[in-house]
């Protein structure tokens, strides 16, 4: 970093906001938005094809974690290799086999929530329809004329966490909802770090400016 903007830099007292505001009129809009800044969220997610930022994806079939590891596995499917017994070309043959959270739209076009499970590749609630109501294989179903898009819950209110709200029990994603529900178990959580949404999905821009950094982020 030039000197320069380091004499510029904010007193340390300074808000993250403030930073935040700092080093983005230190640029351009056109390049935040061409290496991932998303400033609702302030998190910055990297494409993998970026020519200068990108990176290398886990050579294991269906996992999309990032490596630098010279096998080109993750930790996790490294530890599975290795534990496999089986050679490396039958190992990336397999695929990932294990449970994988992984973030994901449900698989209805255009609708804004995130699905239940990587398995199930639908949200709360076409799953529900799915399964209770008309009872159709994914593909079929999503093709159903009587499956509409549903609206997002919108972001996690965990500061820098990439995934949304997967109803209107808490203002968390499930991953924090759930990791709240242990804090409080655990007599570390109170009410007020865990407010339920009010008024449904139309509040979640509000929640979003008052983000909170109550349960520690860590994506799952
Ligand atoms: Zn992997
Ligand atoms: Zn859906
Ligand atoms: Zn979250």
């Amino acid at each position: 970093m030039p000197l320069s903007l380091l004499e510029t830099h904010p007193r340390s007292d300074g808000t993250a906001s403030d930073l935040i505001d700092f080093y983005t009129s230190l640029t351009t809009s056109q390049f935040l938005t061409e290496i991932g800044w998303d400033a609702d969220r302030t998190a910055l997610t990297i494409s993998q094809e970026h020519p200068l930022l990108g990176w290398r994806a886990c050579r294991s079939e269906g996992c999309t974690v990032g490596t630098r590891a010279k096998l080109g596995l993750c930790s996790s499917c490294a530890n599975r290799f290795h534990a496999s017994g089986l050679s490396e070309e039958d190992f990336l043959a397999r695929g990932r086999t294990s449970r994988k959270s992984g973030l994901g739209r449900c698989a209805v076009a255009g609708c804004g929530r995130p699905w239940k499970t990587a398995r199930a590749k639908l949200c709360h609630a076409h799953a529900h329809q799915q399964q209770q109501i008309l009872r159709l294989p994914l593909q079929e179903f999503v093709a159903h004329p009587s499956v509409t898009p549903l609206l997002s819950y919108g972001p996690c209110a965990v500061v820098a966490c990439l995934r949304d709200r997967d109803g209107t029990r808490s203002v968390y994603c499930h991953a924090h909802y759930e990791r709240w529900k242990l804090r409080q178990k655990a007599g570390v959580a109170d009410e007020v770090s865990c407010p339920g949404l009010v008024g449904g999905s139309q509040d979640w821009k509000a929640g979003s400016r008052a983000r909170t950094e109550e349960v520690p982020a860590r994506v799952a």
